[in-house]
């Protein structure tokens, strides 16, 4: 499918005039849309909820738009917990959901009333030590180990992962978490990451169903909820066929209907925690062509860079580029699209053919709005570009300011000389 921004060169251009480039945006009108569709694909479980996972887009902003769906937030860290509970969620809002945790987030975790899921057996009786004891609901991540396939397709590799507890550990800490007066039970698991079938999460949800059953029976517990988190995919490339939530919402219902519902357990909540899915198709990063360099190859250099976008320089990940304006002009060039950082992978395209691209041109990195921005880093002393939501109506708002050099050089306050770096 051809890609589309969801922006005009003049609406680009015009947001580039109040808050100049790089930036990243989003669209705020697909992002209600797209969350309208989740919900209504698992409408037919009542205790649906969507965690949204906060580190694909970690802003209030963004989080409160789920809010409006009564979409909770799904956290892994201090700074994660505390936004989510600063933008309004609080109590059962809010999912746990680390690995290698430290005391003190647990505390807090368990101060704001969050849903904790623990990552391993080990973490139970430190949770006993450090913070106290358990709340009434608890969940614990599975991991089957071995690969996980569907349909001969081997999807990922469980066993070499980090995550989660073997199935004998489930059993051990349902347990030992019983004798502690736990009452009510979740069940986890994340087993492939950027999924493009609408397979997965039938299959992942089959899996789950049939050991919570088998837990059920062993432990003598309830089982009120059964997480599917991430890992639903979007299509980064023009050839790829995106995911179809009514679909896959329907794929769960089956094996719901299939497992649960005949074992008694036809009250299960069914929680997601999807982050890409939710966010990466509606959010760009636009940044406009600074030079152009003729070696032995043709090299574009734009004014973004790979501390505004990692996953081209850390996984080769691929993300379509528009010349905005140049939307129907034939791909004559070839071109490596380029940043500034001293390293030779801070590529957003490599070999890419594109319209000829003159300076000063727009370019528009597409689908961006997960484990974008959120993915920033200041290598090189490079800065983070600002946040921008375009609303409905075309107008639009800064969600986040661009950082600034004060903020750079902010934790060197030990030093006088460090510390009004914006006036030197
Ligand atoms: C990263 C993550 C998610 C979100 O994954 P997506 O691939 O963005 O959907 C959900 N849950 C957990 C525990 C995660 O680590």
């Amino acid at each position: 499918m051809k890609k589309v921004p969801f922006l005009t060169k003049d609406k680009a251009e015009e947001i580039a005039a109040e808050y100049g480039t790089p930036y990243h945006v989003y669209d705020e009108a697909a992002i209600r849309e797209n969350a309208k569709s989740v919900a209504e694909a698992f409408a037919w479980n009542k205790g649906f909820r969507e965690y949204f996972a906060v580190k694909a887009t970690p802003n209030p902003f963004i989080l409160r738009i789920f809010k409006d769906f009564g979409f909770g937030c799904d956290c892994s860290s201090m700074a994660e917990l505390k936004m989510a509970y600063a933008a309004g969620f609080s109590g059962e809002d809010i999912m746990f959901s680390s690995n290698d945790t430290p005391a003190e987030e647990f505390a807090y975790a368990a101060k704001i009333g969050a849903l904790i899921n623990f990552d391993d057996i080990t973490l139970l009786p430190y949770y006993l030590e450090n913070v106290g004891e358990f709340p009434d609901t608890v969940c614990c991540r599975y991991n089957p180990g071995g690969t996980f396939s569907i349909a001969n397709d081997i999807m990922d590799n469980p066993g070499d992962s980090k995550y989660g507890m073997t199935g004998e550990q489930m059993e051990e800490a349902f347990g030992m978490l019983k004798s502690h007066g736990v009452k009510h039970f979740g069940i986890h698991a994340f087993l492939a990451s950027s999924t493009m079938t609408d397979e997965y999460y039938p299959a992942l949800a089959g899996q789950l169903f049939g050991l919570a059953v088998e837990l059920k029976k062993k432990c003598q517990v309830s089982i009120d909820f059964i997480n599917l988190s991430g890992g639903v995919g979007i299509p980064y490339r023009p050839d790829e066929t995106p995911n179809h939530i009514d679909r896959i919402g329907e794929g769960v219902k089956a094996a719901y209907e299939k497992i649960l519902v005949p074992a008694g357990m036809g009250e299960v909540k069914i929680y997601t925690e999807m982050g890409r899915f939710m966010m990466g198709p509606f959010g760009a990063l636009v940044t406009r062509a600074i030079h152009e360099k003729h070696i032995y190859k043709e090299y574009i250099g734009v004014d973004a860079c790979a501390a505004n976008l990692m996953r081209p320089a850390m996984y080769g990940a691929y993300h379509h580029i528009t010349v905005l304006g140049k939307e129907d002009a034939p791909d004559t060039s070839r071109y490596d699209v380029t940043g500034s950082l001293c390293e030779n992978n801070d590529k957003f395209a490599i070999d890419r053919l594109l319209p000829e691209i003159d300076m000063g041109d727009l370019l528009y990195i597409h689908d961006t709005g997960a484990h974008g921005f959120a993915m920033g880093y200041n290598y090189n002393g490079r800065l983070w570009s600002p946040e921008v939501l375009l609303h409905e109506d075309g107008s639009f708002s800064l969600i986040r300011r661009a950082q600034t050099l004060a903020d750079y050089f902010a934790t060197f306050d030990c030093f006088d000389e460090f510390k009004n770096m914006d006036a030197i």
